[in-house]
């Protein structure tokens, strides 16, 4: 029998995102942990992509995903659904948006197209700010409002972007500023922006961190500023949470509260952890912004019971087991960790992140040339080590991204950073 790995390519897209030279088939999962199809053993430090927020076959989820199930798997928006209200109660109530209105949808794209459907509506104009170097999903419109175009297929847009910096500061013109004076050039910089669109943008979106940038954010508070900007000429500000909620970043719930002065976001979009790898996306805006379309609208898969009875026992689970503090302290203590395994490497040029998200930057020995061929390097070494990471950035990644299940325990902080000294360490030596 042919493995998985030979057959793929006769029938998946050859720009498929496959990490690894020999693509590792996944076959089942526990707690912080995956195994292959030979029986390997690995400890997953990327979540899926951030999917697996509190662990994987987690019995709480399983149970409720089982039990719902069986008694009815799908109904569609045209009905009421008691685990989907009782999701949006939870969620209107911890978005901090006032008067919140919450909208299921299947994928992070989809919640992020509702998003600018929701803005290009209210506000009757299809003008749309966003950050450079950012990623919000490969529709057509996701894509169009995508910085990074390295990751998403080159597309013409319904939407006419213009693309603001303060994203992303590690390398470009603001790169030697320090906190105070990146955020003024970044503000001088919108308000330049905004004096050539002749008024009418509908809404500025933005990651408060960075994902598939490569776990980038701006300095705390670059947010408010722009919003006081962005009052004055009544332009909404999306929030994509799709990486940063829940409390992954270990100080907040979500990524916006970094920003806090500025209050909540208008509209707020989610995704990825909140199934714990059940496909779940979402909108909250507050009523008046949410409710001005003014045509009947579903989504098919939005909002499906046992998507939403996943979402439900996962994030109870989060919380009662206060994984954004978990997030915080075994972050820490990894972080920590990761800078110490850094330390000294030419092929490391940053360690940085925030809770359970953090990026580790990679350039080429003896430059500052972002190196995606270090990154594979490490992922090939560190797979062969157990350990399974993501990447991000530019260069199709030149950040190792690590982002674990949020109950990671500080023993696997420990031994997932030993693992991934060894892999920098090999790295080194391969391209020094
Ligand atoms: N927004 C952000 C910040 C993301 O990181 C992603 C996916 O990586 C998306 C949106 C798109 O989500 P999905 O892949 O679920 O469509």
């Amino acid at each position: 029998m042919s493995a998985l790995h030979d057959r793929h390519r006769a029938v998946l897209p050859d720009w498929l995102a496959l990490y690894y030279q020999r693509p590792l088939e996944i076959t089942h999962g526990e707690g912080r942990h995956v195994w292959d199809a030979e029986g390997r053993r690995y400890l997953d430090f990327f979540g899926g992509i951030l999917t697996t927020m509190t662990a994987h076959a987690l019995p709480e989820v399983t149970k409720a995903v089982a039990e719902q199930a069986g008694r009815i798997l799908h109904t569609s928006t045209l009905y009421l659904d008691r685990p989907m209200v009782e999701l949006a109660e939870r969620i209107a109530a911890l978005s901090g948006i006032p008067d919140a209105r919450v909208f299921f949808t299947a994928s992070g794209t989809e919640a992020n197209d509702t998003a600018l459907l929701l803005a290009t509506a209210y506000r009757r104009s299809n003008q749309i700010l966003a950050m450079r170097n950012s990623y919000h999903g490969r529709s057509f419109s996701a894509v169009g409002i995508t910085g990074n175009r390295e990751w998403s297929p080159t597309s013409l847009s319904p939407l006419q972007t213009l693309y603001v910096h303060g994203g992303i500061r590690t390398r470009g013109p603001y790169a030697h500023l320090d906190d105070a004076e990146f955020r003024a050039a970044c503000v001088a910089d919108l308000e330049d922006m905004l004096g050539q669109t002749r008024g009418g943008v509908a809404a500025l979106i933005a990651e408060p961190v960075q994902g598939v940038g490569g776990f980038t954010a701006p300095p705390d508070g670059l947010y408010a500023d722009f919003r006081e900007v962005l009052r004055e000429h009544g332009i909404l500000w999306i929030s994509d949470e799709v990486q940063t909620g829940w409390g992954r970043t270990g100080d907040n719930f979500w990524g916006w509260q970094a920003h806090d002065r500025a209050g909540p976001p208008d509209v707020l979009t989610f995704a990825k952890g909140l199934g714990n790898g059940m496909s779940i996306g979402g909108v909250v805006a507050r009523a008046e912004v949410m409710n001005c379309l003014d045509a009947g609208s579903i989504s098919t898969f939005g909002g499906s019971p046992v998507t939403m009875a996943a979402g439900n026992a996962n994030l109870a689970y989060l919380l009662e087991h206060d994984l954004p503090g978990n997030a915080r302290r075994v972050g820490g203590l990894l972080l920590e960790r990761l800078r110490g395994a850094g330390a000294g490497l030419e092929v490391v040029r940053e360690v940085r992140g925030r809770g359970l998200m953090i990026g580790i930057e990679l350039v080429r020995p003896g430059t500052d040339e972002p190196c995606g061929e270090a990154a594979s390097l490490v992922l090939e070494a560190a797979r062969e080590g157990g350990l399974l990471l993501g990447k991000g950035g530019s260069r199709l990644g030149s950040v190792l991204r690590i982002a674990p299940p949020m109950t990671l325990t500080v023993a696997e902080a420990e031994e997932g950073a030993g693992i991934l000294a060894a892999a920098l360490h090999s790295a080194e030596a391969e391209l020094g």
